[in-house]
């Protein structure tokens, strides 16, 4: 890897030479599958089983450095969104890359007479099914975890990671050397490949673009079960097909991340606006500066009288007397959130250039809320409120969420109807609105979005509590995102959903619009059995057998029983081939 003055850390006790040499002779055992060969685990004279316990059988027989289990498959068959139970057959727990390839190749060697599907599951975060495949593989890509993380401490640093790599470990890692990625999401206990699938956006995208513009180089095992190294120069259409790519084309099992000198603390500062136009313009101002903060959100405020007591996350401002004062008497008000970066020693002129930054904004004047903390502790801020919500019980509840990108031509109609109209509180979950600017998003990569400078991330992040009823409740919840998604559409807004979710493949071809073509056609380059991340619901394997095809209809947690029963009943329909 040319790593000459790279430093190799090591989180286990491993014997480096010695997996070295038990690679190099169970590479030379017949019949197993080499990282780089294009053979296939079973012997291809063999006519693949049709039966399913011969399925199973053969799944078995497979040889792997990890193992695959058929008792745990409850624990992939839900998600965070908690709202799908859809169990697999089985799940992969791979120790090595050369496991995956050669579950690939032995599915795509029973070809459309077996209607197995592969989902790599990273945390599980996904929000309606997208990392489940019923009566498939699931691949946990957390087993894959490499004890090593390699990083490179030259002029552009970089690490690199396994692709089931928590963000939360590459963070505390790098912090070790006094580097940092650049672009994160909100919460830090998600995988490296679950987010890369998406894109990672959070307060830093405007300055840096989304996560997926910050990955130097990608390790893909595709749909046929070939082991790809691809990046900007080499291989760039499968690079930027995987990136954003909504686990169509192949399975990141390696990511070299770009990476950043950290500073250590971090000053924290939200303010409030009452007038939409005013906040808006504000946040655009800050997003289009050379010299700004590092990192700029807000979020929506509607009928919340108990404002202090209930900031979103670890937020604790210390210097909050006179803000302390304010009522918000239940108007919807938006809170800018925007952090500056700072080591200790340089205090002073952060101070100075924080003091000026917000000496141009026109927020509420005695509404000014800060707090200094650790650059580690403001990152992972958020499970600090799952560590809340799990001891209340209130983390593993439905959570129907909806991520919108909004371009800003658009942003005032959205706001003025939605936050006034069809939301009339926000007391189950936060609202976020924050823009980005367009040119730091690579326009080659697979995710959509506005065709705009500026769009804004609005995230309706709500609980659902259960057996409530009224606005805490799932069906509510539901009805209400429903009733936003009628008003993008009527309106004409331009609207592109983030973590998008569809019913049939023509959203899907109205979402992608004009790059329908290309998405299809590099789908059926690489994965062109239509094997991978079923639960996306964009292509539906094709199969020459009458078998349970993927029933993807949400349930709620509680009927999930009945659902599963439903499914047991309906095997013989087939439904109609989604394949393209
Ligand atoms: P999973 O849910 O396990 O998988 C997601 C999809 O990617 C599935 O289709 C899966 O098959 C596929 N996949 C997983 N691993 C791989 C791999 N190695 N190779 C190929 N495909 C793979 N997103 C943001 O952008 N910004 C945020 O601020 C943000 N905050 C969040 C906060 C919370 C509390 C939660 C629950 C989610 C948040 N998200 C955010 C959404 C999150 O980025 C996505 O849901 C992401 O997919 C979750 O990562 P995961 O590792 O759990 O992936």
């Amino acid at each position: 890897m040319g790593l000459t003055s790279s430093l190799r850390f090591r989180r286990r006790n491993n014997n480096t030479f010695l997996r070295i040499f038990i690679i190099l002779v169970l590479s030379c055992i017949p019949g197993r599958t080499n990282l780089c060969s294009n053979h296939s685990v079973s012997n291809s004279k063999d006519l693949p089983p049709s039966n399913p316990s011969d399925i199973r059988s053969s799944l078995v027989s497979l040889d792997l450095e990890g193992y695959i289990s058929f008792d745990d498959v409850h624990n992939a068959a839900k998600d965070f969104g908690n709202r799908y139970q859809l169990p697999p057959l089985a799940i992969l727990h791979p120790r090595s890359v050369s496991d995956i390839s050669s579950m690939m190749k032995h599915i795509v060697h029973l070809g459309s007479t077996s209607n197995l599907t592969v989902a790599a599951r990273g945390h599980g975060h996904s929000l309606q099914g997208q990392a489940l495949a019923h009566q498939g593989v699931v691949i946990k890509m957390e087993s894959l975890r490499n004890p090593d993380l390699w990083i490179y401490k030259g002029e552009q640093p970089y690490v690199d990671v396994s692709g089931g790599e928590l963000w939360i470990n590459i963070l505390r890692e790098t912090l070790k050397y006094g580097l940092s990625p650049k672009s994160w999401t909100d919460y830090l206990h998600l995988t490296v490949g679950g987010t890369l699938s998406n894109a990672g956006i959070s307060g830093q995208a405007f300055k840096y673009g989304p996560q997926i513009n910050n990955v130097y180089q990608l390790e893909i095992v595709t749909g046929k079960g070939e082991v790809v190294t691809c990046s900007e120069k080499r291989n760039s259409e499968l690079f930027y097909s995987v990136l954003g790519g909504l686990g169509q084309f192949g399975i990141i099992t390696r990511a070299r991340i770009s990476l950043e000198p950290a500073l250590h603390m971090v000053k924290w500062i939200r303010v409030l606006y009452s007038d939409f136009s005013v906040f808006s313009r504000d946040q655009e101002y800050l997003i289009s500066k050379e010299k700004t903060f590092d990192y700029v959100e807000g979020f929506v405020i509607i009928n919340r009288t108990d404002l202090l007591n209930n900031w979103r996350s670890s937020f604790r401002p210390n210097d909050s007397t006179e803000a302390s004062k304010f009522k918000s008497d239940g108007k919807t008000l938006y809170c800018l959130e925007v952090v500056k970066y700072f080591n200790t020693e340089e205090a002073n002129s952060m101070h100075k250039e924080t003091d000026k930054l917000l000496s141009e904004l026109n927020y509420i004047p005695s509404t000014l809320f800060s707090s200094e903390v650790p650059y580690i502790e403001f990152l992972d801020r958020v499970h600090i409120a799952e560590r809340k919500l799990r001891a209340k019980g209130l983390w593993e509840v439905p959570h129907p969420w909806l991520n919108l990108l909004i371009p800003k031509s658009s942003i005032s109609k959205f706001a003025t109807e939605v936050f006034h109209n069809i939301i009339t509180s926000n007391n189950n979950g936060p609202i976020l609105i924050y823009p980005v600017n367009q040119s730091k998003w690579n326009k080659h990569t697979s995710m959509i979005i506005p065709n705009e400078d500026i769009f804004y991330l609005v995230a309706f992040l709500p609980s659902a509590v259960p057996k409530s009823s009224g606005k805490n409740d799932l069906e509510y919840l539901l009805k209400q995102n429903q009733r936003v998604m009628n008003f993008c559409t009527t309106a004409n807004l331009h609207v592109k959903q983030y973590l998008p979710h569809y019913e049939t493949q023509q959203e899907w071809k109205s979402h992608f619009g004009k790059r329908w073509e290309t998405f299809s056609q590099r789908k059926h380059t690489y994965d062109p059995l239509t094997i991978l991340a079923p639960g996306q619901r964009i292509f539906q394997k094709t199969t020459t057998r009458t078998t349970t095809r993927t029933q993807l209809s949400p349930i709620q947690l509680s009927k999930s029983k009945a659902v599963l029963k439903g499914t047991t009943r309906r095997a013989s329909v087939q439904l109609k081939p989604r394949t393209v």
